[in-house]
This record gives structure tokens, sequence and C-alpha cells, in this order.
């Protein structure tokens, strides 16, 4: 029989749960606060070019990112470009974009490099990530590559992307980031190919919006959802301005401690668990200049920098797609109360381009056509030790309300394959 269903949030995961449940023939509304959909993989305007708010990449394994971009006709859209990467220590600027340059790379000893080597290949072959969840990831990485790799590679690494809560995380969070980059490697052109869809995640979820729309599927954008009670008959309201709106189910998928404030009706354990997440947030830049930086679409930085890494997106994308111009992502991870927040957009420009200034001294302040920067509070889950264990339940205490959120993600990372991935198996597991 078919439902009317809500779901709260517009994000990938959001969308696809919508895409799905409207093919199976439910009637389905979608409420998103922000004024586009999207969420963390929307567009925005920087310049005259309409690309993404935070840098997105799909990999050649990314088996369900593609099956839905194939599902909403994009499936040749895909440009497939084989990338290099930087690595930037001690004031200079390096390439590490296969073996040779690694063995050669002149920060680390032979010994060294065989050990960093030999950890990663290690991790490409662990199956059972659940012991790992039991280990920080320093003492796991101290023990398989030594202190002295830690202290000049893996620290500042992890720093970078999750500042100092890497000393509460365990050892499962790098397990799933070298997976996915051997899942780059291994699949079958053993390069590491990253691939975009022409007209980038804009054109993407014009096409997925058109699709759920042609489908019957109500998107309601600037629709902040302030309340979710239970009501008559197992059914829910949805308030949203002191209008109440009747369904069947509502999901929400906004991060666990949004869901928490939702729901006055969960149980107090309820609430706790799902408060109890904690979240990384980011400070990310774009920056669209005039002329390129360097050839490498990521460069790790092990140095002290304002920003914890640089992708020069145009180093994998077209520069048609920019209007001949050059787009540069200049992320810094932090954790939700990071003073970074409070800094006016101005004060950060003015210091991530003298960071600039300061790697690339060919860089010039002229050369930058236009400067953004989105600040994103809660982007993912930390996997603190044991975290497994302490995941919020998807199906709730309150009858037809669901939770399901990048929380759920156990063993990955971060990314749309990992979050439309659990958006299906979302909606075939719990049959809402
Ligand atoms: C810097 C950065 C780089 C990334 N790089 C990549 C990459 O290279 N490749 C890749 O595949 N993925 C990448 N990702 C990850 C990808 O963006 C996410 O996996 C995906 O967008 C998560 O979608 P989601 O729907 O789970 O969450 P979100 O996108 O956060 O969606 C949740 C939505 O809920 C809405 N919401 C919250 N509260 C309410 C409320 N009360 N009422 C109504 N709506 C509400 C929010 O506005 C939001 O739109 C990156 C993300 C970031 C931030």
């Amino acid at each position: 029989m078919s439902k009317n269903i809500a779901i709260i949030g517009a994000g990938f995961l959001g969308l696809t749960v919508a895409l799905r449940c409207a093919q199976r023939g439910d009637t389905v509304t979608v409420f998103e606060s922000g004024a586009e959909i999207g969420g963390l993989a929307s567009a925005w305007k920087i310049g005259d070019v309409v690309w993404d708010k935070h840098y997105h990449v799909t990999l050649l394994s990314d088996a369900y990112t593609r099956k839905i971009v194939e599902d909403i006709g994009l499936a040749d859209e895909f440009e497939w470009v084989e990338t290099k990467t930087g690595f930037y220590t001690e004031g200079k600027l390096y390439s590490m974009s296969n073996t040779l340059e690694f063995l050669k790379f002149p920060p680390l000893d032979i010994i060294s490099k065989l050990r960093l080597g030999g950890t990663i290949f290690y991790a490409s072959r662990v199956k059972d990530w659940k012991v790992l969840e039991k280990i920080s990831v320093e003492k796991w990485l101290t023990k398989l590559s030594g202190k002295s790799t830690f202290e000049k590679m893996w620290r500042p690494l992890l720093k970078a992307k999750l500042g100092d809560a890497y000393k509460k995380t365990s050892a499962a969070f790098i397990w799933a980031t070298i997976q996915r980059m051997y899942a780059a490697r291994n699949s079958g052109l053993k390069k590491e190919m990253f691939g975009y869809v022409r007209g980038g995640y804009a054109r993407v979820l014009e096409n997925l919006a058109k699709k759920l729309t042609d489908l019957g599927v109500s998107i309601k954008l600037e629709s902040k959802i302030d309340r979710i009670e239970p009501a008559d008959n197992n059914k829910v309201n949805v308030i949203n301005s002191g209008v109440y709106s009747i369904f069947d189910a509502v999901v929400l998928t906004c991060p666990s401690s949004v869901a928490a404030d939702l729901v006055p009706a969960f149980t107090p354990k309820e609430r706790q668990t799902l408060s109890g997440v904690k979240y990384q947030g980011i400070v990310c830049a774009s920056v669209l200049t005039k002329t390129p930086i360097s050839d490498y679409y990521v460069t790790n930085i092990t140095d002290e920098t304002p920003f914890t890494g640089v992708i020069e997106m145009s180093a994998l994308v077209d520069k048609k797609e920019f209007g001949g111009n050059h787009l540069i992502y200049l992320p810094k991870y932090v954790e939700p109360d990071d003073a970074m927040f409070e800094l006016s957009d101005d004060e950060i420009e003015k210091r991530f381009l003298a960071g600039l200034e300061k790697m690339y001294p060919s860089f010039k302040r002229d050369a930058v056509v236009d400067f953004r920067v989105s600040k994103v509070r809660q982007v993912f889950p930390l996997p603190v030790l044991n975290y497994s264990s302490s995941v919020p339940s998807i199906k709730t205490s309150v009858p037809n309300v669901f939770v399901v959120n990048s929380a759920h993600i156990l063993n990955g990372t971060l990314n749309v394959n990992e979050t439309v991935a659990l958006a299906e198996r979302f909606v075939i597991e719990h049959k809402i």
C-alpha cells in the first residue's frame, strides 16, 4: 500500500530516499531548511562560475554514485582524469603521484618509507575493521610505521582532517580512508582515476530534482522543520512555522543532534545517544584565480598553515567549466566550537591568501577573481573508539519516525557513494 512520507533534509541521503520511495509509488514531501537542494554537495556562484560549494570527486569504484547519476540520465557526462598528488613538507612542495616519487621523497629515510608503505599495504588487506575500532589511530600507526614516521607524516595528516580530535579517533578511520584510496587505484585501470560530471553537482542536482518532480515529489525549500510529534493511529505530525502536516512516516536525515532536538517524544536515553554523536566541522574557502598554483589535484600539508590541505579543482576539471579561470579549495577541518567559526570571511580570506603566498611564491593576490567561504559545524561524525557500539538506532521509539544520517556510515568515510548506499539500504531494510 502506498504511503505518505515526509523526508527532512534535501541532501543526497534525503533525495535518494525520496527517489526510491516515489519510484515504488509513495507520495513524498521533502522539507529542506536551505534555499537550494544538495546540502553539503550543493553548488553556489563564485565569480561567474557555478560549481560545488565543497570540492567533490567521484572514484571509478563509486558504484552507487555512478548508478544514481545513470538513473538521472547523466552516465555519459562523466569525465575521468588521472590526477597527481602533491606533498608540502618542511617548506617544500614534492610530487607524490607514483611509487618512484614516493621512494625519492627526501623527508623520510628508506626504512621509514618501507614501514610507511607496509602500513598502507597492510591496512588495505585488513578485513575486520571492528578490531580496529578498539585501538586509537595514534597507537596503531605508531606501532606499524614507527614513532618518527608517525610524527613526520601521520600526525600532520590526521590533524589535517581531524584537528586535535585525532587523539580520540580509532584506527578504523585511517583504515576506511586507505580502503577508499585502494579502491580508486584497483578499479580496473590500476591508476588513480578521478571523475566529475560535466557541469558539476549543480547539473546532477538539477537533473535529480527534475526526476523527483516528474515522479510527483514535492520539494519544499526554506522549510526548516521545528518539531515532529506522534499523532493518532501511528501517524506523525511535521511542524514547520506553526503549520502542521500529517504523514504515515517521517525520515530525518539531518545531523543526529538536530534530530534529538526536533522530536520531544524521544526517550531521554534516545536523545542522549543522538546528542552523543560528536561531529567534525569545516571552514572551506573557494578561490577563483586567473592563474594555476600547481598541477596537483590534492596537496597534503604537514607544515603549520592556516588551512589543512589544498585542492586544485582545475587540475581535475576542464578549466572551460570555470570560464578559463582556476578553482582552488582551501579546507580547514575543525571541531564545531572552534574559534574559526567566529572569524569574518574577510579575516579568513586575509589569513588563507597569506598562507597561499607563503607556500607558492608564484601566487599573486591580484590573480584572485573571487573568494568565498563556507562554514559548516557538523560535517561528519568522529569515529571515536568503539564507535559502532554507540550508534543511534535508525528505527526510533516513536512509531514511523526514522533517523538516518552519516552517523550510520560505519565502515567508510563520508562521501556521496557511502551516502547513497546508506539510503538504498535504508529503504530496503526498513520497509517504511
Ligand atoms: C569539504 C567536503 C568535501 C567533500 N568531498 C567529497 C568528495 O570528494 N566526494 C564525495 O563523494 N563526497 C564528498 N563529500 C561528502 C558529501 O558531500 C556527503 O557525503 C553528502 O553530501 C552527504 O549528504 P547528506 O544528505 O547525508 O547530508 P547533508 O548534505 O548535510 O544534508 C542534510 C540536509 O538536511 C537539511 N536540514 C538540517 N536540519 C533541517 C531542518 N530542521 N529542517 C529541514 N532541513 C534540515 C540541511 O540543510 C541539509 O541540506 C564532501 C563533503 C565536504 C563537506
